[in-house]
């Protein structure tokens, strides 16, 4: 596909060129649209302009190369933004003190869309952010406000139309969806949205390199709504998924109990279609930065109504007391973790990703310091970001799992990394001081990783 402009394709803008923007505006290039990525963040844009991608996130790269001659990037809101049709808002909307999400960086981006409106032209505004009720209203609000104040006459659709992507499949899951949401009172907007995504909802491109489309793949439904259960659908989903991990979480708990197998009970329970086989792995339990943010906003939206959520309230609790029993155990085992060396395999929030927001390894890490550990960790992806993140705290990054293990007293796996399936257990256990296999993601074979020389404990098994 060559980069001048077809019947089909658009110009369109994203604003914010974090893990939402950039996936959707590398994506939305590759379909064959002209896009201008946003962001504040200078240095984010230089790597970008030399074709460098600041996070990782599988297929990226090599899609952004493709796609190379329709992309551009800008710091600013200027000439290229104000000649898009589709502008999207895809800022962090991260929690405030109490839980409910901060859109500010949503309100000050849609200022900044207007700004840079021009008179007679017509244009609709994607809401991409996660963002409470009614955000959308306050959108529609900031931009009106803001045109009056300039006397520009532009005409203004906003859409809001929530992303699910989750990272480390995140293009999968843009070219390949289970649904698209479009929330708006007009019309024009979702028509608009309609012929951008046509190519996804007719699945009329050609698949990229090492991303065939699913054989038992069927097209994906447009749900066209309302701004509000549009933004509904985003939190209820988020909050039913962290539900269901922090389930059979609780299920573990008394798996230990009677001596049933989780892994088992899991299976068993997922082969059910009303149940389903996912999300229903018992381990460390969920992070990011959508569930614990976004279960958060939730709570706080209903004290804000006076509702109050007991079972997203309970999936946030039941969460955290996952991390404090992953410690427990090992200070059972251990007789206490004070002194001890513990090494964390994995650090990101999940395989796949740099991504270390809301990570459990850094919450159980956490823990364990005030407990008085030593800490080591290793991460196949995601030392480079630790190291800034962590800054500061008594922990000693390693490169190389074998060494780490030297002289340790407990090795916890938080983040199932495949490699971490290929380790030569036999070999780590003889490198250990005393050779505590905790697994927190119930990755390895317990009979297997017994014989080769560990005690072992699972989460429910
Ligand atoms: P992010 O922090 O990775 O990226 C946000 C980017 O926006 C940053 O690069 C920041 O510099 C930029 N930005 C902020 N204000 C700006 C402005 N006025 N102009 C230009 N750039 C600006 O965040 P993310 O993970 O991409 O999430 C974005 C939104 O999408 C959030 O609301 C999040 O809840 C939601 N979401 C995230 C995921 C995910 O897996 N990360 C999935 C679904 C939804």
């Amino acid at each position: 596909m060559g980069d001048e402009m077809t019947d089909s394709s658009m110009r369109l803008a994203v604003v914010g060129s974090g893990y939402v923007g950039l996936t959707t505006g590398v994506a939305l290039a590759f379909l064959g649209h002209h896009v201008v990525c946003v962001d504040k963040d200078t240095n984010k844009l230089s790597l970008l302009r030399d074709g460098i991608c600041p996070i990782h996130e599988p297929g990226l790269v090599t899609m952004m190369r493709c796609a190379w001659t329709r992309m551009s990037f800008s710091s600013q809101l200027g000439d290229e933004v104000s000649g898009a049709e589709v502008i999207f808002i895809a800022v962090g909307t991260p929690s405030c003190s109490d839980g409910s999400a901060d859109t500010g960086y949503v309100e000050e981006a849609a200022r900044e869309i207007a700004l840079a409106m021009r008179d007679g032209r017509s244009y609709t505004i994607v809401v991409k952010s996660t963002v409470p009720l009614g955000c959308n209203r306050r959108v529609v609000h900031v931009i009106q406000q803001t045109l009056l104040q300039r006397k520009c006459h532009a005409v203004v659709h906003v859409v809001s139309n929530p992303e699910f992507l989750s990272e480390a499949q995140a293009l999968r899951d843009f070219l390949y969806p289970d649904r698209i949401v479009v929330g708006s009172s007009s019309p024009e907007g979702i028509e608009v949205l309609r012929r951008m995504y046509a190519p996804v909802l007719e699945q009329t491109f050609d698949p990229p390199e090492g991303l065939a489309r699913p054989a038992s793949y069927c097209l994906p439904a447009l749900i066209s709504t309302d701004p509000v259960s549009a933004e509904m659908i985003k939190y209820a989903s988020n909050a039913f998924l962290a539900s269901k991990v922090s389930f059979i979480n609780e299920m573990a708990c008394l798996c230990e109990k009677v001596g049933a197998d989780v892994c088992d009970v899991a299976r068993g329970m997922g082969l059910d279609p009303r149940i389903g086989p996912r999300f229903l792995l018992a381990g460390a339990g969920w992070g990011g930065s959508c569930f614990p943010k976004d279960t958060a906003a939730l709570i706080a939206l209903g004290q804000e109504l006076d509702i109050e959520m007991p079972m997203v309230s309970a999936s946030r609790s039941v969460n955290f007391r996952q991390r404090l029993r992953l410690v427990q155990r090992l200070q059972d085992v251990l007789k206490g973790v004070r002194g001890r060396v513990i090494c964390l395999l994995g650090l990101a929030f999940k395989p796949g990703t740099d991504d270390l927001r809301e990570a459990p390894a850094l919450e159980i890490m956490h823990i364990l310091l005030k407990r008085g550990a030593h800490i080591r960790v290793h991460d196949p992806m995601a030392l480079q970001s630790a190291r800034q993140v962590l800054c500061g705290l008594d922990v000693q990054f390693c490169e190389d799992p074998y060494s780490m293990a030297e002289g340790a007293d407990s090795l916890v796996l938080v983040t199932e990394w495949p490699q971490y399936r290929e380790l030569d257990l036999s070999c780590l256990a003889k490198k250990m001081r005393t050779p505590v296999l905790l697994d927190g993601r119930n990755m390895f074979d317990p009979r297997k990783a017994r014989e080769a020389g560990w005690t072992y404990l699972g989460v429910g098994r």
